[in-house]
């Protein structure tokens, strides 16, 4: 009995382009208030043979074979549906996060001029995350120019994963990021960890952005959190991703007048 062969970048792409891909979301919640600000938006796949696929994995074969911007325009299109009816549902802006590869930002891309275009329809903020994670090089002037374009059209952006690349300081003085996602990785690193959260927090509070803590697990970790001065928690503690029915379910839930007390 022989296994089935892993798929090939074609075969991913292929099958999840056809058979439509996933989008969970994940709640992200203000620390202070506990209330719940917005949701990333992440991609989810599978195929039949396969099972489930890591979205890491599919975007890399859709990089190697030219179609991330495809895939991406199937991701967001379906997180700004969602964010739109779950803003009108609760009758407020809510704020729809969407990951993009440094590859994928530069000034001509007719796939951001389309993200911006219809993010103008979209009651939800959308913003941005941009992952430090991975190809160093693909940083320059054109990604630089590329985010004013977005900041000037109205769209938040993120620094995703701060702490797991090479974290160039430079980028976070060069503009006013909407938000830093700092990695969970800060978690584990025991007490000279929680020394460079603290700091990092403290820095990026004095350049004037709001962090995030991603990866919350448990409540000593969310304490860490609130100790640290972290503005926005995201976490499995808090809530899993979830799907577009689940999440709207959630939005009822949390957000319905406390009629009963
Ligand atoms: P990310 O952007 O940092 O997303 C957060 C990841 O942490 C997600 O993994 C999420 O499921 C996971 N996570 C959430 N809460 C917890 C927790 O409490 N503990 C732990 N250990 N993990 C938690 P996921 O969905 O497997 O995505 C992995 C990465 O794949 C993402 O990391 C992002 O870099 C990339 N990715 C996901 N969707 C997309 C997409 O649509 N486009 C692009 N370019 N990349 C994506
Ligand atoms: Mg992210
Ligand atoms: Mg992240
Ligand atoms: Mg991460």
């Amino acid at each position: 009995m022989s296994a089935t062969p892993p798929p090939s970048d074609d075969e991913i792409v292929g099958g999840l382009l056809q058979q439509g891909l996933d989008v969970a979301y994940q709640p992200i919640v203000e620390l202070a208030s506990g209330d719940l600000v917005g949701w990333e938006a992440l991609l989810r796949g599978q195929l039949p043979e396969h099972g489930a696929l890591s979205p890491l994995h599919v975007v890399g074969s859709a990089t190697r074979i030219g179609a991330l911007d495809t895939v991406m325009r199937q991701v967001a299109e379906q997180a700004l549906t969602t964010a739109s009816v779950a803003s009108l549902r609760l009758g407020r802006s809510m704020t729809v996060t969407v990951n993009l590869e440094p590859a994928q930002i530069w000034p001509g891309s007719p796939f951001l001029q389309w993200l911006v275009d219809r993010s103008r329809s979209c009651p939800a903020q959308v913003l941005l995350e941009v992952t430090e994670r991975g190809d160093e090089t693909a940083w320059g002037e054109e990604q630089e120019l590329a985010l004013d374009r977005l900041q000037a059209a109205g769209l938040g952006i993120a620094i995703d994963d701060l702490g797991t690349g090479v974290s160039r300081l430079r980028l976070l003085a060069r503009r006013d990021w909407t938000w830093v996602k700092l990695d969970r990785g800060f978690l584990l690193l025991g007490d000279r960890g929680l020394v460079l959260l603290r700091h990092t927090v403290a820095m990026l509070h004095e350049l004037g952005t709001v962090v995030l803590l991603e990866g919350i697990e448990t409540d000593e970790q969310l304490e860490i959190a609130r100790t640290a001065g972290v503005d926005l928690v995201q976490g499995n503690l808090l809530s899993c991703p979830m799907s577009a029915d689940a999440l709207l379910a959630h939005l009822v839930d949390t957000s319905s007048p406390r009629a009963t007390e």
